[in-house]
């Protein structure tokens, strides 16, 4: 890309990302300093915590922000130890450490206070310097408005039912799933006719341009099947930029009714759809042009992390994509299949949306933790909160919450049957700390474990690392207005073939004094998602190389693809992104959701066998484990669920 194209994208525009370096807040001035001294700041707070911190404010590069991974990559690359030195014994003791600050660390902090009394000492340890884990709130100012994202976690909705215990702790915080209506104003865009889009870009479809979706499901929202008469439909056969054979295929593809595998049962049908992805289907069994896969290729990103390369034919028949109509399958759920892709009413009802996603979440766990630090005593007033960080880790409080703190060790002090004491080590801005708690729970992500617990045996350390999380960019974009969307008449745009695959206004939800944007001409706050997928490969290849991508992606690069795919898109509609863009947080998640087994490549899956996650998650001396990888299973419900089982797996245990 040339400098004058840089120029024409905004590129040097002095946008809020340009005040940060990979979301590190640095001043011209702090350039300057020396290099100990921005090695200090890029590892998190310092012991008295600004009274400027204030993390969801940061732009640029968050998510895995730099600073948080550093410490864990040394330890993983066995570089850790031989620099550490002694670790100072801060002479702390807890009743209980929490290693990981998501949902599912906090909602364990929540229920072990709740059985083991108020007075109980907590400690939560977590190495991002915002709490929530993958829930994170993302904050811009255009002008004098205040807008919010969600950089992860998008709200409470699981493709299961919620447990009695996960609606529980819902409830408990005051969140009441079924009200959620009265905070969306669902017209705002419909009344002014925009419509989810498709864009078929010019390197895999020939040309750059905008076409309506006949079928939204594409971009996971509706399971229905679409009117293959409907002016919708007419609309896309006309204009998307597809060859006549591919339009034929496509037309066959959703009204033919055929029996690709005559003279099998119904389960001998699905065992077979279980064991092949759905791109081979449609291209080996139904025959269809590649184009159609092209097209379909994006569709399970959002769920998956992958494409139609990587998903089953099994699961795709789940989410009513095209193509079993006539195989006359049995609609109960097949061997193998993914939890998501089984449809189920009552879990589709149970759906929340706050505008910074289950941040809102983590913030209201956290204070009925330590009240002082999110003020306020409603769930309506936690969205527009300012959280006071300078509270969350003070002495004099029972429970709390130390960030910027990477665990690098987890040992029994003594004997593993008999012991009642556990010494847990972290590094804190660069220094090595250690504290003693009677219990710990390990609610951190999987794959960490078995670097800071040695002693676990050695068959549930291989089924932690099998827990391969998935990778994923959450990208907010603040734009001035959203006119072009109005003019287009979009509001979503599945983008099969860009860097970023889905592209949405968002979700216009008012609550308390927070407002959504109302008209076109006031600021929005545009999400943009993209997997960094390796079509071809078995899925947790791609997602290791995609997560290695990820990590050596430079924050302008991303900023360029972002800027160029916006311009392509909507610049017929009159966005300028050296104009519009006023802000960038790009939330990089290498280790993003929970990885959800997958009847194509998880043998015991399909077959029966011994679970991974069930043997990860086995109790060990006074060690519990929790997190959403668990139960492999991609969601908060999980996450609160897999807490509330590890409370109790260590109030079992004698002197918990
Ligand atoms: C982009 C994205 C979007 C999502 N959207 C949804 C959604 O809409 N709805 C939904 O239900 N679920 C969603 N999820 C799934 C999400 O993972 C769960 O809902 C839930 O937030 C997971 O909580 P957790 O506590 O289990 O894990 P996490 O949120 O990952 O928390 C674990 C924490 O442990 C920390 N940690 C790791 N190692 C260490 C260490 N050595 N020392 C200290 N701390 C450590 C991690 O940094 C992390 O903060 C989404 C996930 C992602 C990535």
């Amino acid at each position: 890309m040339s400098e004058k194209q840089d120029q024409e994208l905004g590129m040097c525009r002095d946008i809020t990302r340009r005040d940060f370096l990979n979301g590190v807040a640095l001043t011209t001035g702090s350039l300057l300093l020396p290099s100990h001294f921005l090695a200090a700041m890029t590892a998190g707070q310092d012991a008295k915590t600004p009274s400027d911190y204030y993390p969801p404010a940061l732009t640029g590069l968050r998510g895995s922000h730099v600073g948080s991974f550093e410490v864990m990559h040394k330890l993983r690359d066995g570089a850790f130890w031989e620099e550490a030195g002694k670790p100072t014994d801060t002479g702390e003791a807890y009743d209980l450490v929490v290693v990981g600050g998501g949902i599912s660390g906090l909602a364990a902090a929540h229920y072990f206070r709740k059985s083991a009394g108020s007075k109980a000492k907590v400690l939560v340890l977590e190495n991002h310097d915002d709490f929530g884990g993958h829930a994170k709130r993302n904050e811009f100012r255009i002008g004098n408005r205040g807008m919010l994202g969600f950089g992860g976690t998008f709200s409470i909705e699981s493709p299961a039912p919620y447990s009695a215990v996960a609606k529980g702790l819902i409830e408990e915080l005051g969140i009441d799933v079924p009200s959620f209506p009265k905070y969306i104003s669902a017209d705002i865009y419909r009344s002014r006719g925009l419509k989810p889009s498709i864009f078929f870009d010019k390197e895999t479809f020939g040309t750059d341009r905008l076409v309506l979706n006949p079928a939204p499901a594409w971009g996971g929202e509706t399971r229905d099947h679409p009117d293959t008469t409907s002016e919708a439909w007419k609309t896309f056969l006309a204009d998307a930029p597809l060859s006549d054979q591919a339009k034929h295929d496509f037309q066959r593809l959703h009204e033919e009714k055929k029996d690709y595998y005559p003279g099998l049962s119904s389960n001998e049908k699905k065992a077979k759809l279980a064991r092949i992805s759905y791109a081979k289907y449609l291209t080996d069994v139904i025959g269809v042009s590649p184009e159609i896969v092209k097209l379909y290729q994006a569709f399970p990103h959002p769920l998956f992390g992958v494409g139609i390369d990587a998903v089953p034919a099994q699961d795709a028949w789940g989410f009513k994509l095209p193509g079993f109509a006539g195989l006359n399958l049995d609609p109960t759920p097949g061997k193998g299949m993914n939890r998501d892709a089984i449809p189920n009413a009552e879990a589709e009802k149970y759906f929340f949306h706050f505008p910074d996603g289950n941040a809102s979440i983590a913030r209201l766990i956290v204070r009925s933790l330590i009240p002082e630090a999110i003020p306020g005593n409603s769930v309506t007033d936690v969205v527009t909160a300012k959280a006071d960080y300078r509270r969350l880790d003070e002495a004099s409080s029972p429970v709390r919450i130390r960030l910027n703190s990477t665990v690098v060790r987890v040992k029994h002090v003594g004997d593993v049957n008999n012991v009642h004491e556990v010494e847990i080590a972290y590094v804190k801005s660069g220094k090595l700390e250690t504290v003693k708690a009677a219990n710990c729970i390990l609610a951190c992500w999987h794959v960490v474990i078995p670097f800071i617990c040695e002693d676990i045996p050695d068959k549930q350390k291989e089924a932690l690392r099998s827990a391969q999380k998935v990778p994923l960019l959450y990208t907010n974009v603040a734009l001035r207005n959203w006119t072009a969307f109005q003019k287009l008449g979009a509001n979503s745009i599945y983008a099969p073939g860009c860097y970023h695959t889905g592209l949405n206004l968002d979700l216009p939800v008012s609550i308390g004094d927070y407002h959504c944007s109302q008209s076109p001409e006031d600021p929005v706050v545009v999400h943009m998602m993209k997997t960094p997928c390796k079509p071809g490969l078995p899925a947790r290849q791609q997602h290791s190389k995609g997560r290695a991508e990820l990590f050596n992606t430079k924050f302008e690069s991303i900023e360029r693809q972002i800027r160029e795919q916006l311009a392509r898109t909507l610049g017929p509609g009159g966005l300028d992104p050296a104009r519009d863009i006023e802000g960038i947080t790009v939330n990089r998640w290498p280790h993003g959701y929970a990885y959800e087994y997958n009847s194509l490549y998880d043998d015991f899956w399909f077959e029966g066998g011994e679970i991974p996650c069930e043997v990860a998650r086995k109790p060990f001396g006074r060690l519990a484990i929790a997190n959403s990888d668990a139960d492999a299973y991609a969601y908060t419900d999980c996450a609160i669920d897999q807490a509330y089982r590890a409370v109790g797996e260590i109030l079992k245990k004698p002197n918990a």
